[in-house]
């Protein structure tokens, strides 16, 4: 039986003390944020509703590079250099660019925890009047305030199933072992999504994710393990946002899935909310050191259409110039522009950058420079 870490009961005190910066989520997003405010000589506080790590919250399928430029290979578990994509009509491999990993979540957290100097407690939120975050163990306050709960946006509105924008995950992860990533396009699973089994040394993770919030994919989950003579247990579910959400709203910062930075085909949600946990820990740490405002920071727009072409660099410009059009900001493009191809530099050189955009070079890896140009838009 796994123990639960998470306090109870008495050992949940009341909080107290000041902060600069307070982290709501300390998960992927959360983590990210605190981690580049390391060494900054901020007060940071990170407060989640369970201890670091304890509840796993995906399939944790990432890009291996992810994890090797941030540190975080300790977590390793396996390597795919292939998806083997499964329909009706049969079944085909498709060679990826770059290999796909899994990772063990406890230890991913850890490992990204141990990168950030900041203070940690265990505290549910339940929302917010005006700059004060209520929690189960009181209410706390900081002059910037990050809101990483994840796709519920609990210092905001709120999303609420099933009218929100937000697909539905579930997975399975039964002890075993395989050697392929594998994907399934398969109505017999789900009308409009996909199943999958991601296997992570010795476990494998099978789930089924549907775009259509309506449609329960409880049943298809367990049938898609029976199929592949897997056991369905140890459950883990949960909403996907697949709209992009304001990433500042009323002076409260947002990141993650909860500013809906979540690649909406693919459901994943790992190195968005990675890339701009560190764009927004980015933001805080100007302000920390005085190049800007609190102010500027909440509008300056980490507000974010991303496009990725995965084609020739054409393509992507094409989508840059249809989101200009549609009066976005260009902060960052890169991909074989920043590989340096002269042709690609020159008309990467040529987009008409409005005054004020930025270049947002968040993570520049070879995974982002040869995985095809990615184009960044703010919304204005
Ligand atoms: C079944 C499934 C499989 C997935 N597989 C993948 C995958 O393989 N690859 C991929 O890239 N993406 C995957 N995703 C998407 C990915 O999990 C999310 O996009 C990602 O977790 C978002 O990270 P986050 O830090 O923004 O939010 P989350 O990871 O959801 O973290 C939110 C944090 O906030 C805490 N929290 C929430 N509410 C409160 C509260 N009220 N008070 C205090 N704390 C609170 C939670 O405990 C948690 O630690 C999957 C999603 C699902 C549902």
């Amino acid at each position: 039986m796994p123990t639960r870490r998470t306090l109870r009961g008495d050992a949940r005190t009341p909080l107290a003390g000041e902060h600069d910066v307070l982290v709501c989520g300390a998960s992927f997003a959360g983590l990210a944020v605190a981690r580049e405010l390391a060494g900054s000589g901020a007060r940071v506080l990170v407060v989640d509703r369970y201890e670091i790590g304890e509840r796993q919250t995906s399939a944790c399928g990432i890009p291996t590079e992810w994890l090797r430029v941030m540190g975080l290979m300790g977590s390793h578990r396996q390597t795919f250099g292939r998806l083997v994509i499964h329909t009706p009509h049969g079944t085909s491999t498709l060679e990826l660019p770059w290999t796909f990993s899994t990772f063990d979540y406890p230890e991913l957290c850890r490992l990204l925890w141990e990168q950030s100097d900041a203070s940690f407690e265990v505290a549910t939120v339940r929302g917010r009047t005006g700059g004060t975050v209520h929690t189960d163990r009181g209410d706390l306050s900081a002059p910037m305030v990050v809101d990483a709960l994840g796709w519920r946006r609990v210092l905001a509105a709120g999303y609420q199933p099933p009218d929100a924008p937000l697909s539905r995950g579930l997975e399975v992860h039964p002890w075993g072992v395989g050697d392929e990533m594998e994907i399934w396009i398969d109505r017999r699973y789900v009308p409009a999504g996909y199943g999958w089994s991601f296997p992570a040394s010795d476990e494998v993770r099978v789930g089924v994710g549907s775009f259509d919030p309506r449609f329960h994919v409880k049943d298809t989950t367990v049938l898609l393990a029976e199929d592949l003579e897997r056991d369905a247990v140890r459950y883990q579910g949960n909403w996907i946002p697949h709209k992009l959400r304001a990433a500042t709203e009323d002076g409260i910062f947002f990141v993650g899935d909860s500013a809906g930075h979540c690649l909406p085909l693919t459901a994943e949600g790992i190195r968005t909310a990675l890339y701009f946990g560190i764009a927004c820990g980015r933001e805080l740490r100007a302000v920390l050191e005085g190049h800007r405002t609190i102010a500027e920071a909440l509008d300056l727009p980490v507000d974010i259409c991303l496009a990725r072409a995965f084609a020739p660099l054409a393509r992507a410009w094409e989508v840059a110039e249809h989101l200009l059009r549609r009066r976005g900001r260009l902060v960052y493009f890169a991909g074989a522009s920043a590989a340096g191809s002269p042709e690609a530099g020159e008309r990467a050189g040529s987009i008409p950058v409005p005054s004020g955009a930025r270049v947002l070079d968040v993570l520049r890896t070879p995974v982002l420079e040869s995985a095809g140009p990615l184009v960044i838009m703010a919304r204005q």
